[in-house]
């Protein structure tokens, strides 16, 4: 790909990662009128479901790209989330009343997130998606950001006025540019699938405190669950009885393994880059901050970034000094990222086992705290990222 002349970029944004933050990103700057590209690596979707939660902030940005109301009325709305320890409610959390406009958590396979961002992104742009097509250089100019990118017919050059980096935790593009990360590993681990739907919870979140380390259960569309158990190393993952098993020792909750359709077994890692801005070059998502999937909201920050940046991308493609909001937005996107990983490592360290005894304690204490509305709000209002 190469301009029209050799001082006018091919594009005026090159997008790398067609994942959920890439393909939000490309929408918003095509709204705008700009020239854009995604660079994806992979030839199709991943159909390893990882997010389902999406948080009100997730569908106010949502809305921005024109399919908030469409996956709002495909997903579950989770209302109201409980605590159970030992067959008894310990406390109930209303999510109603955080935001007028989305009062509750959506649920949706990130697959199918990302299905509805794709089809919107080629609504706009039949060609602005270009699977099969990785990244495999990048070098900044004075007035453009030069890109390699491997297939999907042939190798090629590719030059673009801004860079997106929208690629993931593992952030190649991190690396090419020698961008440091502060990360660590965190040593919990956890097993995940969906199964059918037996529970009689219907649209209810549902966190087991248990001795042996939290189980969760969200509902999910399509009648199925998603379970989510604390281990404490990472488990060999043979089949689906081996969860269903552990669920039914921790919770009592029955589950027929032969629904399952999704199992994974994951560690935790969290990690940040102090800048998200390198020159021509803006990183989003979780290139820029790996949060803890345990209080699920890498997605909604991500989406955050983008909605936050694009106004300045336009700003700055058209000329305009925008040093000083570029900081602001710095500031402001780090600030989210570092209050998410603290709701995630409260998160993790509440489902961690404990001996019965003092779990039983502690889960009367918050009990007891969470009966009052002040604490019951404040807990709603972070769990939704308010
Ligand atoms: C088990 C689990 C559960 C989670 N649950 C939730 C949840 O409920 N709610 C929530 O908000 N978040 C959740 N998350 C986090 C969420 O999945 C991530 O925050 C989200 O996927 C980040 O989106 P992204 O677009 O930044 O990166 P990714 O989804 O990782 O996408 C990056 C894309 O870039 C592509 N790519 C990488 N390198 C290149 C290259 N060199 N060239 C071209 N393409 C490239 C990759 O193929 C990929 O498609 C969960 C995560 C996990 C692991």
């Amino acid at each position: 790909m190469r301009g029209s002349s050799p001082a006018e970029p091919d594009l005026d944004v090159a997008v790398v990662g067609g994942g959920p933050v890439g393909l939000y990103t490309a929408i918003l700057l095509l709204r705008r009128g700009l020239r854009v590209r995604v660079f994806e690596q992979r030839t199709g979707r991943s159909a390893h479901s990882r997010a389902i939660g999406i948080h009100p902030p997730g569908l106010r940005a949502l809305a921005a790209a024109g399919v908030a109301d469409r996956l709002s009325g495909e997903g579950m709305r989770i209302r109201r989330g409980q605590a159970r320890f030992g067959g008894s409610l310990v406390a109930e959390v209303r999510f109603d009343s955080a935001d007028p406009k989305y009062p509750f958590v959506l649920t949706l396979p990130q697959v199918r997130t990302e299905q509805v961002l794709e089809e919107r992104l080629a609504a706009l742009d039949a060609s602005a998606l270009v699977r099969g097509a990785a990244v495999t250089g990048v070098r900044q100019g004075p007035g453009s950001v030069t890109l390699d990118v491997a297939g999907p017919a042939s190798d090629a050059s590719v030059t673009a006025r801004l860079l997106v980096a929208a690629d993931g935790a593992r952030s190649g593009v991190r690396g090419l540019l020698a961008v440091p990360r502060t990360g660590e590993r965190v040593l919990d681990s956890y097993l995940m699938g969906d199964f059918a739907d037996d529970t009689g919870d219907g649209p209810l979140g549902v966190l087991y405190l248990e001795p042996d380390g939290i189980v969760e259960s969200f509902p999910l569309p399509g009648g199925t669950r998603r379970w989510v158990a604390h281990t404490g190393a990472l488990r060999p993952l043979d089949d689906a009885a081996d969860l269903v098993r552990e669920i039914r020792r921790r919770t009592g909750v029955k589950i027929d393994p032969d629904s399952n359709t999704m199992l994974s077994a994951f560690t935790v890692r969290t990690g940040r880059v102090r800048r998200m801005v390198h020159g021509r070059v803006l990183f989003l998502g979780d290139a820029a901050h790996e949060v803890s999937p345990i209080g699920g909201q890498g997605m909604t920050l991500g989406w955050m970034d983008a909605a936050a940046a694009v106004p300045l991308i336009v700003r700055s493609l058209r000329g305009d000094d925008v040093g000083a909001s570029l900081l602001r937005f710095q500031r402001r996107r780090r600030r989210d990222a570092v209050v998410a990983d603290a709701q995630a490592r409260l998160n993790m360290a509440l489902g961690r086992p404990l001996p019965p005894a003092v779990m039983a304690a502690r889960n009367r204490a918050m009990g007891a705290l969470l009966r009052s509305g002040p604490a019951a709000d404040a807990v709603a209002r972070r769990f939704t990222m308010q």
